[in-house]
């Protein structure tokens, strides 16, 4: 055990500032010893004494001279001695003298050598004087001689006590004298047996407090021992766990760096990748800088382009002619089949498309077995057999609508008799398919996907679609399912300065996707058939007229362009029998007549460049007056029927139309703000 650690807790346990644990042992203790230990320390007294007389009386048995026994002589040594200490530090300062001579014991190593030295002895010759058998401590005894052998004052008996005092040896004889000197020696023995039995009684007393203070110092270093040990124990399992931590702090110190090494490869690998990034965004940034002049560079290129195309599309419409007439004849219907062979009055050139025949035979007049065979040549800008398709069709007036797009009023129509299929080319049938669709969806449909290529040009467009029909010179909203009655439609100039013309209270609707035109086109239809019913198929014999106005704006270059699209499903072109048709009959025939040849009269006025064109004689050609004629292109359908009875028809149809055709209308006029 660790001297200074043993030595400082009992300085501790020892002080003023005991535990109340061991300061309450303490008190016990004392009263403990007050009550029980008094006695014996009586009894031993009278032992001695008893010793005393007892050797006296074996002295004056053995001898007459006084002998000192060798007990006395002990008890001498110790009783000096401890009288020593009593007077150094006086009875009431024993707990301190005792701690205060343990601390510095116990700071002077070795203690517990110090002890055995000097303690053992004394502790004897206290055992041989007290009762108590209980081992001692040298603490006490050994006050103010630490690390020196304590000095032992051994009070031997002096001439005086042996001989008498201040008498010389008498003679063997005096008996009487030697008698009275050893009566004055034992007075003075028995003087001096009690003052040391009193002393013997006061180092007792105060060897049992210091033998208790020691005890008490004992237990306390006991349990300090064992506080200690506990301590040790505890400090081994910290310094174990401070070593596993620091095992462990050392392997995350380690983790730590390998983990920032990496990190650090990380960042370095990142900020070499941002570094290339960045620079390869710069290089990024220059190339989009010069690709953007490269780009207004190449918009500048196409904007010229696009100008060279329209001016080249137009020059290419013009030498086609400004009106051109296509023919299409329509198939044998399957309700017609019955009865009906193969159709040879109306021929087709096998390597020309442009070219139609149509042959009659006629009774000869010499014979009736040889017939005659009379043909009726017709050319156009091109000829559809039977068997054409709507799509077919359409590419043919596809071009024409680029032109409405680029700014030209373009007008097509189809001509011919009831059944001859112009409302089958102009709009469908009635179970519409995408396959055969007519003229009117499809190029609704071209004319939205056009815009919308235009826009990367810098053209939006606005379009207006208005669906009228033309009966005995009246008009009639085709949009509006319910007319209001004696709602007046007037065909109008939109102001003085404007050369557009509108029509009053008609409804004209803003569309925006092909969707809302096919709509348009259908409520347009349902309007019609209810009309035909009412008025006994009134519908092939009026017009129907589709118009859809065109605004492009360009606002990158400040460019504007109006036009309209006027797709005309004209009425039947028959001619009536005047002789056996009376009342409305009759007035129909004639309006039918009068606008239609109305329509002839203006192409060819036009054609013949006459200063006064008749447009105001019907409302067909009023109507139209901006879409026929110089500013415009004009497409005209001719349908002829397939049939044999319709023969004559076919043949007046094809007629009008080769007039039509060899008119040369004068150069459309660009309409440019
Ligand atoms: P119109 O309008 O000239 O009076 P329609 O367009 O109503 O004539 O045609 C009469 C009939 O012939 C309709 O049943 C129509 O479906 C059909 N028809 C017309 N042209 C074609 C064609 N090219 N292919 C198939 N059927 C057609
Ligand atoms: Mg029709």
């Amino acid at each position: 055990m660790d001297a200074n650690v043993n030595g400082s807790k009992i300085m501790a346990a020892s002080g003023v500032t005991l535990p109340e644990s061991q300061q309450v042992l303490v008190r016990k203790r004392k009263v403990a010893d007050e009550n029980t230990e008094r006695s014996p320390l009586k009894d031993r007294k009278m032992n001695i004494n008893e010793t005393v007389v007892n050797g006296n009386k074996n002295l004056s048995q053995r001898s007459r001279l006084p002998q000192p026994s060798l007990k006395r002589m002990k008890l001498n040594t110790t009783v000096d001695n401890t009288d020593l200490a009593v007077k150094k530090f006086g009875s009431s300062n024993v707990t301190f003298s005792a701690a205060s001579t343990i601390s510095k014991i116990a700071s002077t190593r070795p203690s517990i050598g110090v002890r055995s030295q000097y303690g053992a002895g004394l502790a004897k010759t206290v055992q041989g004087v007290g009762t108590r058998s209980r081992p001692m401590n040298c603490a006490a005894t050994v006050t103010g001689t630490i690390g020196k052998k304590p000095r032992v004052a051994v009070t031997a008996p002096t001439s005086v006590e042996t001989a008498g005092a201040g008498s010389k040896r008498r003679p063997a004889w005096d008996l009487k004298g030697q008698l009275s000197d050893m009566k004055v020696q034992l007075g003075n023995m028995r003087t001096r047996m009690s003052e040391y039995t009193s002393k013997l009684e006061v180092s007792e007393v105060h060897s049992k407090q210091l033998q208790d203070s020691v005890y008490q110092r004992d237990k306390q270093l006991e349990i300090a021992s064992s506080q200690i040990e506990e301590l040790q124990s505890n400090l081994k399992a910290m310094e174990l766990l401070l070593k596993n931590r620091e095992v462990e702090l050392e392997k995350c110190r380690a983790e730590n760096s390998a983990m920032q090494g990496v990190l650090e490869n990380k960042l370095k690998l990142t900020e070499t990748e941002l570094a290339l990034k960045v620079a390869c965004i710069e290089e990024q940034k220059s190339t989009i800088a010069s690709l953007r002049d490269v780009i207004v560079d190449r918009e500048e290129r196409l904007h010229l382009t696009e100008q060279e195309r329209r001016r080249l599309h137009n020059t290419v419409q013009e030498l086609k002619g400004n009106i051109r007439v296509i023919c299409r004849v329509r198939p044998v219907l399957d309700s017609e089949k019955e009865g009906c062979g193969e159709i040879e009055h109306v021929q087709f050139s096998h390597d020309d498309d442009k070219v139609i025949t149509l042959t009659k035979k006629e009774e000869s007049h010499i014979g009736r077995d040889r017939k005659g065979e009379v043909k009726y040549d017709f050319s156009f800008d091109h000829v559809f057999q039977p068997m054409a398709k709507q799509k077919d069709v359409f590419e043919d007036i596809s071009q024409l609508l680029q032109s409405a797009l680029d700014g030209y009023n373009v007008c097509i129509f189809a001509y011919g008799q009831t059944g001859s299929g112009k409302t089958f080319t102009m709009e469908g049938p009635d179970d519409m398919t995408p396959e055969n669709m007519g003229m009117i969806p499809r190029a609704v449909d071209q004319i939205f996907a056009t815009a919308e290529k235009l826009k990367t040009m810098g053209w939006t467009y606005k379009f207006t679609a208005s669906f009228l029909e033309i009966y005995n010179e009246t008009l009639r909203d085709l949009l509006v399912t319910k007319p209001e009655k004696n709602v007046e439609y007037e065909i109008k100039r939109l102001n003085n300065k404007s050369e557009q013309l509108h029509v009053t209270n008609l409804k004209y609707v803003t569309v925006t996707a092909e969707d809302q035109v096919h709509n348009l086109i259908a409520i347009a239809k349902a309007n019609r058939s209810v009309a035909k019913t009412a008025a006994n198929d009134r519908s092939s014999r009026s017009h129907s007229v589709f118009q859809l106005m065109i605004e492009g704006n360009n606002s990158n270059r400040d460019l504007q362009c109006t036009s309209t699209l006027s797709l005309v499903d004209l009425a039947g072109s028959e001619r009536l029998d005047k002789s056996h048709s009376k009342g409305d009959r009759l007035r129909e025939a004639q309006a039918i007549n009068t606008s239609l040849s109305c329509l002839g009269h203006v192409i060819m006025s036009l054609s013949n460049k006459e200063s006064h064109i008749p447009y105001r004689n019907s409302k067909l050609t009023y109507l139209l007056q901006n879409s026929l004629g110089g500013n415009s292109k004009t497409l005209m359908f001719v349908n002829v029927s397939p049939l044999e009875e319709n023969f004559s028809e076919s043949l007046n149809s094809l007629r009008f139309a080769s007039k039509v055709n060899e008119c040369v209308i004068g150069t459309a006029q660009l309409n440019r703000k």
